[in-house]
């Protein structure tokens, strides 16, 4: 994994403006917005929303965001209309008008709202827990649980689950739980999907950002004439390079949109 300092960055600005089409799908929390303990604070500045909006009003760009949470919460978060979005961790797809869930969520809806009442029942005793009915998927959020009670928790979710297994899996994220149908369909797969559906040329270069376990699977399926990166340095991930906060993701963006002036200021500074 290497760094995406000023030589690796100026190369592959070289490979995505000479290319004729670029796919370029984002992480949205983490990767855009800083983590914050509350998901729905997580907005972004005037001048974020800006910058992607000239990214996806680009011929060339094809802009998809692909995130952890619901459809809902993605499009309120960002109105764009000319952007494509995969939500759920990839449970649910959108693009224009068409939109797409994974069967299985479909499926298990009756079970979500059983496991919803368990969890909310069992987990009562913990003040600072959020659990999210994501419709396709459900996440408990636990950012503002004490250290202490977190190995509690754990059991608590785990026992709550464990009848349910062979419908649905339990993965750990940042400071959550997500529970989804047992099924190997991940935000990677998805991806692909949605690259099939909107007829990417097969020279596109390809771009992904993504700071979380779950986005190792996106950067594990792009492979050739691509750019993965990660937020924050891992010592296991299949990311090419990495960059250490939201801020130097926003910095790349804009130099995909601003490529000469950025690379004057350089020079001349
Ligand atoms: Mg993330």
């Amino acid at each position: 994994m290497k760094s995406l300092g000023r030589r690796e960055l100026e190369s592959h600005l070289c490979q995505i403006h000479g290319a004729s089409q670029v796919f370029l799908a984002l992480d949205y929390d983490g990767t855009l917005a800083p983590i914050v303990s509350k998901p729905q604070e997580a907005r972004l500045s005037l001048n974020s929303l800006s910058l992607l909006k000239k990214l996806s009003k680009n011929p060339k760009i094809i802009l998809c965001i692909v995130t952890g949470r619901s459809m809902d919460s993605i499009l309120k978060l960002i109105p764009l209309p000319k952007i494509l979005f995969i939500a759920n961790h990839g449970f649910e797809m959108k693009w224009g008008k068409k939109t797409w869930t994974h069967p299985l969520s479909k499926k298990l809806k009756p079970l979500y709202r059983e496991i919803l009442k368990k969890l909310k029942r069992g987990l009562s005793c913990f003040p600072g827990i959020f659990i999210e009915n994501k419709k396709a998927t459900l996440t408990v959020h636990y950012r503002d649980v004490s250290l202490q009670q977190i190995p509690y928790l754990k059991k608590i979710v785990h026992h709550i689950l464990s009848s349910h297994l062979k419908q649905i899996k339990l993965t750990s994220g940042k400071k959550v739980f997500e529970i989804r149908p047992r099924t190997n369909w991940d935000k990677g797969k998805a991806l692909l999907k949605m690259g099939r559906v909107k007829n990417l040329s097969r020279d596109a270069f390809k771009i992904y950002i993504g700071d979380d376990q779950t986005d190792e699977d996106v950067f594990r399926v792009l492979k050739s004439k691509s750019l993965t990166v990660r937020v924050g340095l891992s010592k296991k991930s299949y990311a090419s390079h990495y960059v250490q906060s939201p801020k130097e993701v926003l910095d790349f963006l804009n130099q995909i949109i601003f490529p000469v002036r950025s690379f004057y200021r350089d020079k001349v500074t």
